[in-house]
């Protein structure tokens, strides 16, 4: 892989983890103004929605950018491309459509 793949890569898991972090905070600040009981609150089930879909959005962008980290420890490291399971490399054309494999497809089964 090269440093530029695994740096586009951060940067679009970066820019999603913001995004989803603003999202958080102008939900946080809407509840907060928002003095009606939440119960009978007709939006409140729309803004635990939103809040929902914006925390999976975070934590898989933190998933992924902890995914890239990882995989440039093992480019560090030198075991990069080499499959975490059985040891085989795993294949260019794997790491090119997931540049953050650990395992070849066989043992992602
Ligand atoms: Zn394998």
């Amino acid at each position: 892989v090269s440093a530029t793949a695994l740096d586009e890569l951060e940067a679009e898991a970066r820019a999603r983890f913001e995004a989803a972090e603003r999202e958080l905070s102008a939900i946080r600040l809407a509840r907060s103004t928002d003095n009606a009981d939440d119960e009978h609150d007709p939006e409140g089930s729309t803004l635990s929605s939103d809040w929902s879909r914006a925390v999976g959005m975070r934590d898989d962008a933190r998933t992924r950018l902890a995914e890239i980290d990882a995989a440039r420890e093992r480019v560090a490291a030198g075991s990069y491309g080499i499959c975490e399971r059985c040891g085989r490399p795993i294949p260019a054309a794997r790491l090119e459509v997931r540049p953050t494999a650990t395992t070849c497809v066989a043992c992602a089964r």
